[in-house]
C-alpha cells in the first residue's frame, strides 16, 4: 500500500512533470473505484463554456495521502488506495488492464491504474485551487496534522493524548493526531524515541513526545530520500510494498540482535498489525 513517503514522491514528480501544463482531455475507461469517477470530469476541469486559462494545472499538493491537483475551476483529488499507480506516458501508449482514467496533457498522459480499486479520483469544485480550498472537504476535514508542518510538535502529541489509555502505536496509526505514520514507520519511530509501542499514550511525558516528534520526522525523511533516488523518469508508486528501502532498526527483524544493544528484537501484534521493538532500549 502506498504510504506517505511514496505519495510525497509522486507529488514531487507531478510538480516537475505537469504543473504549468494544460490538460486537454480526460479519458475515463472504468468508472468504479472506491467511489465512482465523475463522468463529467473533463467538463468540470475545463469549464463549460471553457474558462480563461482552462485546464492549466496550477499546483499539486499532498494532504496526508491525498494528491490535490489545482485547476482554476477546482481541485482534483486523487488517492492511490491499496494498489494505485500514476504514470506519465506518451499519449499513444497502449493501455493495459485496470487503466481506469487518463488525464491527457497534449502529447503525454497521466494514467491512473488500480487493480484493487480502493483508490479514488474525485472532483472538488470551488474557488481557489489546492490544499487550503479543500480543507473543508469531508475526506480531509478530520485528518491529523502533517508531520512536516510547524504544527506537529511533541507538545501537540502530549496535549492530544492526556487521559488516553490507547497504546501509543495505535494512537499514531489512527492518523487523528498526525498523518502518515504507517505501520513500519510507527515501529521505527518508537524505537528511535526509545518508547515501548504498548505504552498508554496518556502516560508518556512531554520530553519523550518531543523525542518522538523528531524521530517521526527523521524516519519519514529517510524514506522519502530513499524513494527520491529510486524513482526517476516517471511519476509512479511501485504498487507493491509501498515502503522504500528503509534501513530498519526493528521492523521485520524478530529474534535478530538490536542494532544498538544486541538484545533480540521482539515481535507482537497490536490490533492485528505486527509491531517490533527492543525490550531493552524501549521503556514503557
Ligand atoms: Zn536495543
Amino acid at each position: 500500500m502506498p504510504e506517505l513517503p511514496e505519495v510525497e514522491i509522486v507529488c514531487r514528480g507531478l510538480n516537475e512533470a505537469f504543473v504549468g501544463h494544460r490538460l486537454t482531455g480526460v479519458i475515463r475507461r472504468f468508472g468504479q473505484l472506491r467511489w465512482p469517477i465523475p463522468d463529467d470530469l473533463e467538463r468540470s476541469i475545463l469549464g463549460a463554456p471553457p474558462v480563461e486559462g482552462a485546464g492549466i494545472l496550477r499546483s499539486v499538493q499532498r494532504r496526508s495521502k491525498y494528491l490535490l491537483l489545482g485547476f482554476d475551476t477546482g481541485t482534483l483529488l486523487i488517492h492511490l488506495g491499496m494498489s494505485g499507480t500514476l504514470r506519465r506516458l506518451p499519449a499513444q501508449a497502449a493501455t493495459r488492464a485496470h487503466d481506469h482514467v487518463d488525464f491527457v496533457f497534449g502529447d503525454q498522459v497521466l494514467r491512473f491504474n488500480d487493480p484493487r480499486r480502493f483508490g479514488a479520483v474525485l472532483w472538488w469544485a470551488g474557488t481557489g485551487a489546492g490544499a487550503a480550498a479543500t480543507g473543508s472537504h469531508a475526506l480531509l476535514r478530520r485528518l491529523g496534522v502533517e508531520p512536516f508542518s510547524a504544527a506537529f510538535t511533541g507538545r501537540l502529541m502530549y496535549e492530544a493524548t492526556r487521559g488516553r489509555k490507547v497504546s501509543i502505536k495505535q494512537a499514531l496509526l489512527a492518523g487523528a493526531i498526525v498523518v502518515g505514520v504507517g505501520n513500519i514507520y510507527a515501529s521505527e519511530s518508537l524505537f528511535r524515541a526509545r518508547i515501548r509501542p504498548t505504552t498508554a499514550a496518556g502516560r508518556i511525558s512531554r520530553p519523550r513526545y518531543d523525542r518522538l516528534a523528531v524521530a517521526i520526522r527523521e524516519t519519514l525523511s529517510e524514506a522519502i530520500a530513499a524513494g527520491g533516488s529510486s524513482l526517476r523518469d516517471f511519476v509512479a508508486s511501485t504498487g507493491e510494498s509501498g515502503y522504500f528501502q528503509l534501513q530498519c532498526f526493528v521492523y521485520g527483524r524478530q529474534g535478530q540482535p538490536c542494532r544498538i544493544c544486541g538484545t533480540p528484537v521482539r515481535a507482537i501484534r497490536q490490533q492485528q498489525r505486527a509491531t517490533f521493538y527492543c525490550p531493552s532500549c524501549q521503556k514503557a
